[in-house]
């Protein structure tokens, strides 16, 4: 009746981030916009409890994406944001983390701005940072690192991307691999080749502030076996570097119940230590 005609009712997209899992950490923007959002297109990394905060009317969409399995292709997602924005919804692209890391964003933006869609992105905590929280671990300790480096584990095909091996090799740089999961032996083999000590700890983190969180502390030499063992379900991330070495001190997160994990454990600690007394 007086609704108005379909060219005048503009829409939009929202890429939103929604944080490693924990719906606490997502940010009150973001909250918000789930809030007032007409259609919600969200991946497999969303943790269930962030949608309880979408609008009751809000239709809720599953667009895949897991790096495993099945998943929507990019370019079908991007032309259903595109078509349902023209025709008026206020669409929310919700992503783990944060949009702008590892999570396809630039194609997204891209996609609505060739179809003259305005866009706007609310960003969201990483899971690196989720990772290091739970943690209790400086990324950039000053006694340990003077560099943070985030890696993909994986490239377009899935193979180990040919990454600047040198920079994984510094003493004094910690980094981040996400997507490590089925790379992560020949990811520590090139940086170990390329000069990283193999004790150097490196700390795997699945389903980081989730309440099922599980972490993994070893050194980059046993690290990918204690990995292949337990095949953690979920996404897992692995951080690597002397830094992570005060991860492995603090107890309040429960480490390995198995022997070599702490041999491997003790190992990265005397590493840093010996370090450090140099
Ligand atoms: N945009 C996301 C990253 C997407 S890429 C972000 O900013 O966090 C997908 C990878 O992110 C996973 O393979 C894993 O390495 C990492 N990841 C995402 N959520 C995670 C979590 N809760 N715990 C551990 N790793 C996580």
């Amino acid at each position: 009746m007086n609704s108005k005609p379909q060219s005048d009712r503009r829409g939009r997209v929202t890429l939103v981030g929604a944080g490693p899992g924990d719906p606490e950490l997502m940010t009150l923007k973001a909250v918000r916009t789930l809030a007032s959002a007409d259609v919600i297109l969200f991946d497999n990394l969303v943790a269930p409890e962030i949608l309880d905060f979408a609008r009751r009317e809000a239709r809720t969409m599953l667009v895949g994406k897991s790096g495993h399995g099945p998943s929507c292709r990019q370019d079908d997602i991007n032309a259903l944001m595109v078509r349902l924005a023209t025709s008026g919804k206020h669409v929310v692209r919700l992503k783990g983390g944060d949009p702008m890391v590892f999570g396809r964003a630039g194609e997204e933006i891209s996609a609505c701005r060739a179809a003259g869609i305005p866009v706007e992105v609310i960003p969201g905590v990483t899971a690196a940072q989720g990772a290091a929280a739970r943690l209790c671990a400086s990324l950039t300790h000053r006694d340990h690192a003077r560099r943070l480096q985030y890696v993909t584990g994986h490239d377009r095909s899935g193979a180990l991307p040919d990454l600047d091996w040198t920079s994984l090799a510094d003493p004094f740089v910690t980094t981040v691999v996400y997507m490590p999961a089925r790379t992560l032996a020949a990811l520590a083999a090139k940086a170990i080749e390329a000069g990283l000590d193999p004790a150097t700890p490196a700390v795997a983190v699945a389903r980081a502030t989730r309440p099922d969180e599980e972490v993994v502390v070893a050194t980059m030499a046993t690290l990918p076996a204690l990995v292949a063992d337990r095949s953690p379900p979920g996404p897992v991330l692995v951080m690597i570097g002397r830094a992570m070495a005060e991860a492995a001190l603090d107890t309040h997160v429960s480490t390995n119940e198995k022997a070599s994990a702490r041999a491997a454990m003790t190992a990265a600690i005397s590493a840093v230590q010996r370090a450090k007394a140099k």
